[in-house]
C-alpha cells in the first residue's frame, strides 16, 4: 500500500495509526460481539466512549470545569445558525469579524435570526490579512463577538485572539485549527469545529460552551437546536454520530501519545516552514496569498504568476502522488492543507516537488 501525500482541505488526512487501530476494532469493539456502529448509544460501552472523548478534549485542550463539551451533528454550518438562534436578543446584535468566505456564511445565517454588526473586516484587502486587534470594534451591547480562527480558503489565521471587556462573549469557529495549538479557553464563551480537518472524520461537530451561555437557550426555538438540550443530556438527546465520536477518541489519544497540543504546534510549525520557505526563497516564482503576519499554519495558499503553470503544477503533482493541491474554487491558485495528521514527510516531499517544478519551469 502506498499512502498519498494528502493535502486535502477536509475531509482530510487522518493518522495512519488511527486508521489501523480502527481497522483492528472494526468488526468487534470491546468484546461486545459487534462493531461500535451496531451498538446502542445507550449501552455502557458507548457511554464510556462518549465520556472518555469529552475527558480527553478537556485534558488536551485545557478546558475549564465551567464549560461543556458537546458532540453534535449538522457541521460547523449548522452552528452558523444555532449560535444566533440561541444567543441573539432584541437590542443585542451579533458582532462578526469578517475575514473571508466562512465569516460571510456565518453572518448571513445570523442576519436571518436577528441584528448583526461588522466589528472589523479585511475585505478591502481581499481578505489577505487578519484585522489587527486594535481594528476590532465591539459594541457594548453585542450579544457576542464571532471570529473565524483559521480561514481555510484564504489561508489566514489569528495569531492571537482579542480580549474583549464587559459582558460580550467571544465565539470562535475553530473548524480548521482546533487542537493545532494551545488556546486559553477561558477567553471564549463558545468554540465550535466540524471534525473533518483536525479531529476525525466528518459527521460530528464539537462545541465547547461556557455553562452560563448554555443556560440561556430560548424556549421558542426547537429543542434540537437549544444548547441546553444537549448539555442536559450529555450529547445523548438523540442518536449521536457514534462512529465519528469513536474516531475522534482515537485521534485524541494519538495527540496525547505525541505529547499533547504544544508538541503538535511545534511539529506543525516545523513542517509548514518547509513549504513557506520554498515560497519565500522562490524569488517570486511562488507568491503567498496571505500577508506574512496572517499566514495560516493549517492552510498554505499560494499562486504561480501564470495560470497555465498552476494547472501544470496540479497535474504533475497528482502524477507524483500528491492530492488536494488545487486552491478552493472561489479563489483559485494552489493550497496545501497541513492539518495535525499531515506527516512531516508529506510536507518535505511537497517542498522538494516545488523546488523541482520551479527549476523546470522558472
Ligand atoms: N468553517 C470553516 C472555517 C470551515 O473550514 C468549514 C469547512 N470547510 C466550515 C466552517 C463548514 O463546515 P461544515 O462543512 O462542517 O459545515
Amino acid at each position: 500500500m502506498k499512502r498519498a501525500y494528502n493535502f486535502n482541505a477536509g475531509p482530510a488526512a487522518l493518522p495512519l495509526e488511527v486508521l489501523q487501530k480502527a481497522q483492528e476494532q472494526f468488526v468487534e469493539y470491546g468484546g461486545a460481539g459487534m462493531s461500535i456502529m451496531e451498538m446502542s448509544h445507550r449501552s455502557a460501552l458507548y457511554e464510556n466512549v462518549n465520556n472518555e472523548t469529552q475527558a480527553l478534549m478537556r485534558e488536551l485542550f485545557g478546558i475549564p470545569d465551567n464549560y461543556h463539551v458537546l458532540f453534535l451533528q449538522g457541521g460547523a454550518s449548522q452552528q452558523f445558525a444555532t449560535i444566533p438562534m440561541n444567543l441573539l436578543r432584541p437590542g443585542r446584535p451579533g458582532a462578526y469579524v469578517m475575514t473571508g468566505n466562512w465569516a460571510e456564511k456565518a453572518i448571513k445565517e445570523a442576519k436571518l435570526i436577528g441584528e448583526t454588526v461588522v466589528a472589523a473586516s479585511s475585505e478591502s484587502d481581499s481578505f489577505k490579512r487578519i484585522p489587527s486587534l486594535s481594528e476590532i470594534a465591539v459594541p457594548d451591547n453585542a450579544a457576542y463577538l464571532h471570529l473565524t480562527s483559521n480561514e481555510t480558503i484564504g489561508g489566514t489565521q489569528f495569531a492571537e485572539y482579542p480580549t474583549i471587556g464587559g459582558n460580550v462573549p467571544l465565539i470562535a469557529d475553530m473548524s480548521s485549527d482546533i487542537l493545532s495549538r494551545p488556546v486559553d479557553i477561558s477567553k471564549f464563551g463558545l468554540i465550535y469545529a466540524g471534525a473533518q480537518k483536525n479531529l476525525g472524520p466528518s459527521g460530528v461537530t464539537v462545541v465547547i460552551i461556557r455553562d452560563d451561555l448554555a443556560e440561556e437557550s430560548p424556549k421558542t426555538i426547537p429543542a434540537i437546536f437549544r444548547y441546553n438540550t444537549h448539555t442536559k443530556n450529555n450529547s445523548l438527546y438523540n442518536t449521536p454520530p457514534s462512529f465519528s465520536v469513536y474516531m475522534v477518541n482515537l485521534v485524541l489519544n494519538w495527540i496525547k501519545e505525541k505529547g499533547g497540543v504544544a508538541q503538535i504546534e511545534q511539529y506543525n510549525r516545523d513542517k509548514t516552514n518547509l513549504i513557506y520557505d520554498q515560497i519565500d526563497q522562490s524569488g517570486g516564482f511562488y507568491k503567498g496569498f496571505a500577508h506574512n503576519d496572517s499566514r495560516s499554519v493549517m492552510n498554505i495558499t499560494f499562486r504561480i504568476h501564470n495560470e497555465e503553470l498552476e494547472k501544470l503544477f496540479v497535474k504533475e503533482s497528482e502524477q507524483q502522488g500528491f492530492v488536494g493541491l488545487k486552491g478552493h474554487r472561489d479563489v483559485g491558485g494552489l493550497r496545501a492543507s497541513t492539518y495535525n495528521a499531515v506527516p512531516h514527510e508529506s510536507c518535505k516531499a511537497l517542498a522538494e516537488f516545488m523546488a523541482d517544478f520551479q527549476r523546470r519551469n522558472g
